[in-house]
């Protein structure tokens, strides 16, 4: 890891002080967080019943994503400003915190105004100059790991963001492309004991598209957590089967409370989530 300077990294392998990040005035780092909702914001009603759900359930924030960078520019491509207003609506409802995702730097500023946490998907992790934006900015930043990318890489992209002058960062491993394919990714649950070996930061765990099944999100759930995660980040989708993404592998919200129910119990035994 000799090309990483200071930023993330402890300053020596001794010093053990860890960084908290505050969105919206839930504390990451402390105890294992939830984030919970939708791939993708589709309409008023989906998002809001959602938000309801998941809160009800015991989530921490609210996720969904406004800017969806697909696969292929013929899927569906997000509501843009119309879904940041509708999640805007539903952390009225709910009292929520709002996680979303910036794909172009030149949104980076105004959608902070919607966002509580902001979003670097896997496929920008190395969008260097969207990184730097969100260096600028005064909103966390939730930076997922790049399906392709190395450890010492994603870090690298921390310290991007770190450098500029944004303290808030907060990693998410989320799977990365291996030759197996009986699951949409392989979920790197050693990374996040490295990163914790490695670097000051909260790191949070994506099951969803890590596995990309609603089978194994709760096994690997409890991997994260076992392994230190700070937290998760769940796709929750009143009618996966209407998704317009992501709906192979989102939990109905009569799952997700089951879910939560179970991590509960597990996470009370060991390290007392709430
Ligand atoms: C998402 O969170 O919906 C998403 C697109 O995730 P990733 O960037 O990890 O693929
Ligand atoms: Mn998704």
């Amino acid at each position: 890891m000799k090309n990483l300077r200071l930023t993330s990294l402890f300053a020596d392998g001794n010093v053990r002080a860890r960084s908290t990040v505050d969105v919206g005035g839930v504390i990451v780092g402390n105890r294992p967080i939830m984030i919970a909702g939708p791939c993708g914001v589709e309409s008023e009603k989906q998002t809001l019943t959602a938000a309801v759900a998941v809160k009800e359930a015991g989530a921490d924030m609210l996720r969904g994503g406004a800017f969806k960078p697909r696969t292929s520019p013929y899927a569906f491509q997000g509501l843009g400003v119309r879904g940041l207003k509708i999640l805007e609506k539903a952390k009225q409802e709910t009292g929520l915190p709002v996680v979303t995702e910036v794909i172009d730097p030149r949104d980076v500023s105004w959608v902070a105004e919607f966002a509580d946490l902001l979003q670097v998907g896997a496929r920008n992790m190395q969008n260097f100059s969207l990184l730097r934006e969100l260096g600028r900015v005064k909103r966390p930043v939730l930076l997922k790991r790049g399906m392709y990318s190395t450890i010492e890489e994603w870090l690298n992209c921390a310290e991007y963001i770190l450098s500029e002058g944004n303290k808030d960062v907060i990693l998410c491993e989320r799977g990365i492309r291996t030759f197996e394919t009986y699951t949409r990714n392989t979920l790197d649950i050693s990374a996040v004991a490295a990163a914790k070996e490695l670097t000051h930061l909260p790191i949070i765990v994506d099951p969803t598209h890590g596995t990309g099944r609603p089978s194994l999100i709760q096994p690997m759930s409890l991997a994260a957590l076992a392994a230190g995660a700070d937290g998760l980040i769940v796709e929750v989708h009143p009618n996966p089967e209407k998704a317009l993404s992501d709906g192979d592998q989102a939990l109905t919200p009569a799952q997700f409370s089951q879910y939560m129910q179970l991590l509960n119990r597990f996470t009370g035994a060991v390290s007392g989530w709430k």
